[in-house]
């Protein structure tokens, strides 16, 4: 039987840096995007070099353009990788395929080749439904030019949305987050995904707001209570937290990101992409120029090369799959460690299911409400010396 992968693209290309972000992503003219997407093909085409005879294990159940800003592509250059992947792995027939979109960049041309070329989601990057918020984070796009790609997107026959939003901002209110929260529910969007601002070091944020004493920063009670309150009102309208900051309609959870929680194998492409393929975690080379020369030389692009240990693996085990609600499961650790979870981790287990932290229910051990609010505490008690 085949085993199932996820593949990730990246495009590390935004019309301007937001203030807020630290990923891998700046402004590029369309020279060098052009340049970057044709390394970035040769690279999945030639992925066989580096794994040969690979390809008939894999079965790819979702491929996910990410950056950056993948819809700032022409539309042209973003269906000639779509085509790289199909030519060079074998897809699922009901794989998803998803373009992470920011609003200002779509247009209906491109929503249509996205379309031809097997797109069948869309991420779509709101952050705020409150123009005065999409500003101090530095966005291009109002309320408003989100409005207008939304409607674009349904209208090209998109009928699996999610939105991404953004809690904890400078100056947010509880009540100007419930209003974006209300706003975006109004829509009904299949997923929605929301996360807490973590303010980065060498962001524009960072020296704004970075000191622990900055007022403009919502309080830790005022953070918890925005968070509870997200899960409250998203359930109350349909959707069901499936992961710590993820929600969906019954179906149409990520599949792709649940690969990343679920330790299923991934191949990642592009500028800084990772993987954890075979046995080894890895990186692709980070500087937009170093990996085009290096496609272009056929030198391998692959960088932070570690096979991944059995410690390193039952950590990933416990603290990526406790990020799901549905948990983990103590037969599948048993399955593939061939060692019980409770004698490598019974201490953990059994003082956070006494502290009312994490709940086991029959084979599986998962979060409870309490310990989300703490899980960054309880995963780092999941390392093993
Ligand atoms: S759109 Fe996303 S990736 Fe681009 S600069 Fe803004 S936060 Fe960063």
């Amino acid at each position: 039987m085949k085993k199932k992968l996820a593949i990730y693209i990246h495009i590390p290309f935004c019309v301007r840096k937001c203030a807020y972000c630290d990923f891998l992503s700046a402004p590029a003219t369309q020279e060098l995007q052009k340049q970057y997407v044709g390394a970035l093909v040769r690279e999945i085409r030639d992925w066989e070099k580096w794994y040969p005879g690979r390809k008939d294990s894999y079965l790819v159940g979702s491929v996910f353009f990410g950056g950056g800003t993948p819809s700032i592509l022409q539309p042209g250059l973003l269906a000639g990788v779509a085509d790289a992947v199909r030519d060079s792995f074998e897809i699922a027939c009901d794989a998803e395929i998803t373009v992470e979109c920011n609003p200002g960049t779509l247009d209906a041309e491109k929503l249509r080749v996205y379309r031809a070329v097997g797109v069948n989601r869309l991420s779509i990057g709101l952050q705020s439904a409150e123009n005065e918020e999409l500003l101090l984070l530095g966005r291009i796009h109002t309320w408003e030019d989100f409005l207008k790609s939304y409607a674009l997107a349904r209208e090209a026959g998109f009928d699996n949305l999610n939105i991404d939003l953004m809690s904890a901002l400078p100056g947010q209110t509880l009540q100007s987050w419930q209003n974006t929260l209300h706003k975006v529910l109004a829509l009904q969007p299949e997923h929605i995904s929301a996360y807490s601002l973590i303010i980065e070091e060498g962001t524009p944020f960072y020296e704004r707001y970075g000191g622990k004493e900055s007022t403009m920063l919502p309080d830790e009670d005022t953070e918890r209570r925005m968070y509870a309150g997200t899960g409250q009102i998203l359930k109350e309208t349909g959707y069901h937290r499936y992961e710590i900051s993820n929600y969906a309609l019954p179906g149409r959870e990520c599949r792709h990101n649940i690969c990343y929680w679920d330790g299923t194998e991934y191949l990642g492409f592009g500028t800084g992409a990772a993987s954890l393929f075979g046995k080894e975690r890895f990186c692709r080379i980070r500087d937009t120029q170093e990996y085009i020369a290096a496609v272009t030389n056929g030198t391998d692009t692959r960088i932070e090369r570690n096979a991944r240990s059995k410690k390193e693996h039952m950590e990933e085990f416990m603290f990526l799959g406790l990020r799901m609600m549905r948990g983990i499961s103590k037969a599948e650790f048993a399955d593939c460690f061939g060692v019980t979870m409770d004698k490598v981790y019974s201490a953990v287990l059994e003082k956070y299911i006494g502290y009312g932290l994490l709940r086991e229910d029959g084979d599986r051990i998962f979060l409870t409400p309490e310990g989300i609010d703490v899980s960054n505490v309880i995963f780092q008690e999941f390392l093993l010396d």
